[in-house]
């Protein structure tokens, strides 16, 4: 069987940056799951259908077709045939995101995407509910975590490298309300499994957070 190792956490807690560092240590594929909700949100908009409006997001969501592949050990996703790795990476896209992604039908797809590639291949595969709905039988599984406002002050970093201006407490007010969103909508809210270990990379550098991975999947009971 596969190996699997289910990272979930609120945004920007460094999920993906860690669990991608993990998966090359390991040799294993990194699957980021939000790129897919992404992708989804993208084709959503492209439509120009209204984020809040369930039955037409049900309407269409089907004629979204979205793949996933890897080069050079890096995660790619294409909607409807086009690689959108790149154009889903705005603040639009991830507001949208959150709130698409609540939507059944959207998350069914999504878990169809995400099962056909745990069971492939070995996997880090990050996201909101890996541990608790897609892997539940996952031999390794962590929560990631950060405060708020350390979550705030990295993604503002993230922003002035790319000499973007960045606006601290808009930041982090939006990352309060995505975590709102993830927390609390009816299915598959975001939360802790049962049997994840919970991590807060408030004060690690990421290569800590790396090892604390690393280590956390070194004492786990593989099948
Ligand atoms: O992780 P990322 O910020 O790219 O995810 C974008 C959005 O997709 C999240 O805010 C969340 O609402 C949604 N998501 C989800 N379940 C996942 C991964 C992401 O609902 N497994």
């Amino acid at each position: 069987m596969p190996k699997q190792i289910a990272i979930d956490g609120p945004a920007g807690a460094g999920k993906s940056t860690v669990a991608r560092a993990v998966a090359e240590k390991l040799g294993f594929i990194y699957v980021d799951t939000g790129a897919m909700y992404r992708a989804m949100a993208l084709f959503l908009s492209q439509q120009g259908v209204d984020p809040e409006d369930r039955k037409a997001i049900e309407a269409v969501c089907d004629r979204a077709e979205i793949t996933i592949s890897h080069v050079d050990g890096e995660q790619q996703v294409f909607l409807n045939g086009e690689n959108v790795s790149k154009k889903i990476r705005t603040e639009e896209i991830s507001r949208l995101a959150a709130i698409t992604s609540a939507v059944p039908k959207v998350r069914q797809k999504m878990r169809a995407l995400q099962h056909q590639l745990a069971e492939r291949q070995d996997v880090v595969m990050d996201g909101r509910d890996i541990g608790t709905c897609i892997l539940p039988e996952a031999p390794c599984k962590i929560y990631l975590t950060a405060g708020t406002a350390e979550r705030a002050r990295r993604r503002c970093e993230e922003y002035a490298a790319k000499g973007i201006p960045a606006d601290f407490s808009a930041i982090e007010q939006e990352i309060i309300e995505r975590d709102e969103r993830d927390k609390n909508r009816e299915i598959s809210p975001l939360r802790q499994a049962e049997d994840a270990v919970y991590l807060d990379t408030s004060d690690m550098t990421i290569e800590q957070a790396v090892e604390s991975v690393l280590a956390i999947a070194g004492s786990c009971a593989w099948k």
